[in-house]
C-alpha cells in the first residue's frame, strides 16, 4: 500500500452510524485493498454514491455535479412523487432549472410494454432523474441505456440491492423476467429520512435481499467445489467491516428506525458493489433468487403483489433448511442423471418461456457420465466440503426470527402466496438458471419433492 493510500484509509476509519459513506466510498472509488490478493477494488461504473441522514437542500447540486445538462425529466410514480419526487422538483425550481414531470401510473411494472411507453415520453429529454426504488430505477436504466443518456436516481426505499447495477430486470411478453443490458446511473442518492419512511414491507424486502448472502455463499461454494465454477471471496470481504451491525439492529427495522435503516442501506449498497468484482451476481443470488424469480414469472393471477426481497427472504429460509439437512448427513447423496420433463415445463411456464428455461437448465444438467463423476467427487470431498460450508451456516431459527422481527413474512401463507404454488416454485425454480446449487443436488438425488412438500 502506498503511503497516501494508507493514510487515506486510516483517516476514513471504521464505519460508524452517521458516517454512512466510510468504507463504501473506498470500495466504489477503487481504493479498498483486498487483504487476500493485495489488489484494489474495481472502480464502480457509478460515478457517485451518497447515503446521508438527509439530502434535503442538496438535490439540485447533486444533479449538477453529475453533469446532468440540457432538458431534464423527473420520473416517478404517484407514491414516489409524494415521498421524494416533489421535493426534488421543488429543489430544481429553486435552483432555476426547468424540467418535465413524467408521472407513471400507480404501481408500475418493469415490463417491455411500459418501457416502450416511457421511452416515448422521454423522447425529447437529454437527462433523466429517476425517483423511486427497483421498478422505476430498472425502467429508467433500461430506457436511457439505449442512447446512453445520463441518469441519476434518488432512492425512495431500501428494498433491494440493485440501485447501482448496470443491468435491468425486465419482464418479457412471455412472462419471463430477464436481465437486460442497462447502464449504471451516474449518481445514486439515498436519503435515510426518506428511506426510513418507506412502507414496512419494502424495508423487510431489503432485509430479505441481504439475508440471503449466507445461503447464496454456501450454494456458490458448493458449485465451485463440485463443478469447478469460479468463486470469489471479495464480495463477502467488503461486507466484513459492517459485520454484526445490521444484525444487532434488526428490531429497529420493524420500527423503521433511522439508524437501523442506515445499516440496512449500507448492506444493500455493498451487496450491489460486489458485482463489480466478479461481473456476476452469484454472491447474493443463487437458488433462493431462482425461487423468487419463478414466483415473479409464473404466479400470474396467484401473485400476491409481494416484492422481490420479501420472496427472497422466505426462500432463504427454505434454502437454509435444505442446505442444513445435507450438511448434517455423514455420507453424500447419490446423484442420478438430471431428468428434464419438457412437456411439464411447458405446461407450467408456457411454451416460449419453457424453451428459454430449458436451454439454461440443460447447461447444468447431468448425463450418465456427469452424474457418475459428480458422485465420485462427492465421495472424495464430502467430509471436507461439509466442514467448509458449516462455517458459513446461519441457523434457520435465527434467520427466521430476524426476518419476522424486520416485519417480513416467514411462510408462504404469511406472504399471501398459495402454498401449493410456493412448493412448485421451490421444486422448479432451479430450472430457470444455469447456476448449480443444493437444490440441484436435491433434485438429482430424488429428494426435492419431499423438501418442497415440507414447505408451507
Ligand atoms: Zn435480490
Amino acid at each position: 500500500m502506498d503511503r497516501n493510500l494508507a493514510e487515506c484509509v486510516m483517516e476514513r476509519g471504521a464505519p460508524m452510524s452517521g458516517n454512512w459513506m466510510s468504507h463504501i466510498e473506498d470500495v466504489y472509488l477503487g481504493l479498498w485493498l483486498n487483504p487476500q490478493t493485495g489488489k484494489r477494488s474495481p472502480r464502480a461504473a457509478c460515478e457517485k454514491i451518497v447515503i446521508a441522514n438527509s439530502l434535503d437542500g442538496s438535490e439540485a447540486s447533486l444533479v449538477d455535479e453529475m453533469g446532468m445538462k440540457g432538458s431534464l425529466a423527473v420520473v416517478a410514480d404517484p407514491e414516489t412523487w409524494d415521498a421524494l419526487g416533489s421535493r426534488v422538483a421543488a429543489a430544481l425550481i429553486s435552483a432555476g432549472k426547468t424540467y418535465s414531470e413524467v408521472i407513471l401510473d400507480r404501481h408500475p411494472h418493469a415490463s417491455m410494454t411500459e418501457a416502450n411507453a416511457l421511452a416515448q415520453r422521454l423522447d425529447d429529454v437529454e437527462s433523466v432523474i429517476a425517483v423511486g426504488a427497483g421498478t422505476i430505477n430498472d425502467l429508467v436504466k433500461y430506457v436511457t441505456a439505449k442512447d446512453r443518456r445520463p441518469y441519476c436516481v434518488f432512492g425512495t426505499a431500501p428494498s433491494m440491492d440493485g440501485y447501482a447495477s448496470t443491468t435491468a430486470s425486465m419482464s418479457l411478453a412471455s412472462g419471463l423476467k430477464v436481465s437486460k443490458p442497462g447502464q449504471s446511473p451516474k449518481g445514486v442518492f439515498l436519503d435515510l429520512e426518506v428511506l426510513s419512511a418507506a412502507p414496512q414491507r419494502m424495508i423487510s424486502a431489503g432485509f430479505g435481499d441481504t439475508l440471503c448472502a449466507s445461503v447464496a455463499r454456501i450454494d456458490w461454494w458448493l458449485s465451485h467445489r463440485l463443478t469447478g465454477s469460479f468463486f470469489d471471496d471479495a464480495p463477502y470481504l467488503i461486507t466484513e467491516p459492517d459485520a454484526g451491525q445490521l444484525e444487532s439492529r434488526v428490531a429497529g427495522l420493524g420500527e423503521r428506525d433511522h439508524e437501523s435503516v442506515g445499516w440496512l442501506t449500507r448492506a444493500l449498497v455493498l451487496s450491489g458493489l460486489g458485482v463489480a468484482f466478479t461481473g456476476v451476481s452469484n454472491h447474493g443470488s443463487m437458488a433462493e433468487h431462482q425461487i423468487s424469480h419463478y414466483i415473479d414469472c409464473f404466479a400470474r393471477e396467484r401473485h400476491p403483489g409481494t416484492l422481490h426481497g420479501q420472496q427472497v427472504g422466505l426462500a432463504t429460509l427454505t434454502m437454509g433448511r435444505i442446505q442444513q439437512w445435507f450438511l448434517e448427513q455423514e455420507y453424500p447423496p447419490e446423484i442420478k442423471p438430471t431428468r428434464i420433463d419438457s412437456d411439464d415445463m411447458a405446461r407450467r411456464m408456457g411454451r416460449e418461456a419453457a424453451k428459454e428455461c430449458e436451454t439454461a437448465y440443460r447447461q447444468k444438467a447431468l448425463d450418465e457420465k456427469g452424474a457418475a463423476m459428480l458422485n465420485e467427487r462427492l465421495q472424495d470431498i464430502w467430509p471436507e466440503l461439509r466442514s467448509e460450508l458449516r462455517a458459513w451456516v446461519q441457523p434457520v431459527s435465527k434467520m427466521q426470527q430476524e426476518l419476522a422481527t424486520a416485519g417480513g413474512g416467514v411462510t408462504a401463507k404469511e406472504l399471501g402466496l398459495p402454498v401449493d404454488f410456493y412448493r412448485e416454485a421451490v421444486r422448479h425454480g432451479h430450472e430457470m438458471r444455469n447456476r448449480f446449487s443444493f437444490i440441484d443436488l436435491a433434485c438429482d438425488a430424488g429428494l426435492l419433492d419431499d423438501f418442497a412438500a415440507a414447505e408451507h
